[in-house]
């Protein structure tokens, strides 16, 4: 394999404006998945670290005029979209050498976020902080209301390492054209992309100091700190349901607004009347791509049992050529798990499902020619009992689980049996039949016959432990907004 691409990001967080290293020195390495080799390091950012930077952002939210000058801001999230822009090639190959992505894929990765910059600077430019309700009927005669969006104030951003820069933006950009200012603590695993941004916005944007923070840190508790900070109005994460918890229950002593985006197990129904050659492929290749580190993407195939063997037979094809190897190569959709310890939590997963009776299509393994680098092979296991471990647990994997079903109510029934309710997708031939199964899918969204319901326009989030809120579009702005309600003499 090629490491010719390996960059490393810089090593620095920013508190209040100051590009810095923690004091005592100490310093964390940062891994290239698909050689295993060391690309470089961060510093490893203390709990009196990030003290220090939720008291800069504390203090640039209640002393400077950043939450009520919206055109500054605007002026400041448009430098950023062009600084972003400069510097895009950079972050890309950082973003593969810390992630282990393909390169193929960092349209999703680089050049979507860098878009969404300027997507919120417009939408908040536009928004109307300011509602004139008219006049309502009160004690005593009539008053007039206003409400007004005010920002919430400090917002820390916890992050993962599936997509880093992307959560990175998704997370701060909104929060900081809404007002806010932020703390952002990057994962463990992938801290350049935090503090590549940093770095960014003290050189190259006037974005004044205190107003977004990165801390870097190898120490979980740097962001437990983060998210029990009294000073801390709101919390955005996405990441583990696990950690969504322990986040939910650190903000309640101070009754912090949460947003949370957490894990998923999407369910795909595929009906008895859908065109399988057209729906199928592209499952299992959904599967594979980014190694199956993300919460959106379809980890559980409902095929009828009339059309069992023809559905596995079109997916086992699919995940056979499927194009595994060095995320350099941009021929390549499927590169390594992140770490060690992500592949043998995959592996153990599918060991599992074997155990508790599933059947082993394709995969289930290292594949042999790439014995260096956290490489899984695409796995199809059929035949899954939708209790086991394998069915309930989110894999973070390049599996797909098939469990076959006979009737309509019965599939949407194994697909709801889940805490999860992120995503889901529907196949059929009528589309009104398909639509009528999605609504029945207890989840924050689905895709009908390859639609796609993800865009920065529109709501995205997770219902029942998949998360609370919802990112993108106006709705998803709003969640970086507390409403305050005005009453006014009448005349
Ligand atoms: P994973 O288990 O896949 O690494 P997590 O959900 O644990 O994902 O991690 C996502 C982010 O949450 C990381 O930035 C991590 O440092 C942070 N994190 C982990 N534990 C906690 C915690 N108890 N409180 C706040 N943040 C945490």
């Amino acid at each position: 394999q090629s490491d010719s691409g390996v960059l490393a990001g810089d090593p620095r967080m920013l508190i209040d404006g100051e590009l810095q290293l923690t004091g005592s020195g100490a310093m964390f390495d940062v891994i290239h998945p698909a050689s295993e080799q060391v690309a470089g390091q961060v510093t490893d950012g203390t709990v009196d670290d990030m003290a220090r930077a939720v008291g800069a952002a504390r203090r640039a939210f209640d002393t400077t005029e950043w939450s009520r000058d919206v055109e500054f801001r605007y002026h400041c999230l448009t430098q950023l979209h062009a600084a972003l822009e400069r510097n895009k090639e950079q972050l890309r190959r950082i973003t593969v050498t810390e992630v282990g992505c393909p390169v193929s894929l960092t349209g999703a990765h680089i050049e979507s976020p860098i878009e969404e910059v300027a997507h919120w600077a417009e939408l908040g430019r536009k928004f109307e902080y300011l509602e004139d309700t008219g006049l309502h009927d009160a004690i005593g005669g009539q008053t007039r209301r206003l409400i007004h969006w005010d920002a919430v104030g400090v917002v820390g951003a916890i992050t993962p390492w599936n997509v880093p820069f992307y959560l990175n933006i998704a997370e701060t950009t909104p929060a900081l054209m809404a007002g806010n200012t932020v703390v952002l603590k990057p994962a463990q695993l992938t801290p350049w992309a935090g503090s590549e941004l940093g770095r960014i916005v003290a050189e190259e944007t006037d974005i004044p100091a205190g107003v977004l923070n990165v801390v870097t840190s190898n120490a979980n508790e740097v962001g437990a700190a983060l998210s029990a900070d009294p000073r801390v109005d709101m919390i955005t994460f996405t990441g583990s349901t696990a950690t969504g918890r322990a986040i939910l229950a650190a903000g309640a002593a101070t009754v912090k607004r949460t947003l949370l985006e957490l894990g998923g197990k999407s369910a795909h129904v595929v009906l008895d009347d859908a065109d399988l050659t057209a729906a199928l492929p592209m499952a299992a290749t959904l599967a594979c791509v980014m190694s199956g580190q993300s919460c959106v993407l379809p980890s559980r195939i409902l095929l009828p049992r009339s059309r069992y063997e023809e559905g596995l037979a079109i997916l086992q094809a699919t995940m056979e050529g499927f194009p595994v190897g060095d995320p350099w190569d941009p021929s390549k959709l499927q590169g390594p798990q992140i770490s060690a310890g992500q592949r043998d939590k995959v592996l153990g997963l599918i060991a599992s499902g074997i155990d508790s009776g599933a059947r082993l299509v394709t995969g289930g393994g290292v594949p042999p020619e790439f014995p260096t680098g956290y490489y899984v092979q695409p796995t199809l296991l059929a035949d899954v009992d939708p209790d086991s471990q394998v069915a309930q647990e989110e894999i973070f994997g390049p599996v797909l689980c098939v469990i076959p079903y006979d009737t309509e109510d019965e599939a949407i029934a194994i697909a709801n049996n889940s805490i999860y309710g992120l995503s889901g997708q529907v196949s059929s031939a009528d589309e009104d039949r398909a639509l009528k199964v999605a609504l029945r899918l207890r989840t924050g969204s689905a895709n009908i016959n390859g639609g796609q319901h993800f865009g920065l326009t529109s709501p995205f989030g997770g219902s029942k432990q998949s998360g609370l809120g919802r990112r993108n579009g106006v709705h998803g702005f709003q969640e970086y907004l507390e409403l305050k309600t005005l009453g006014l003499p009448a005349n």
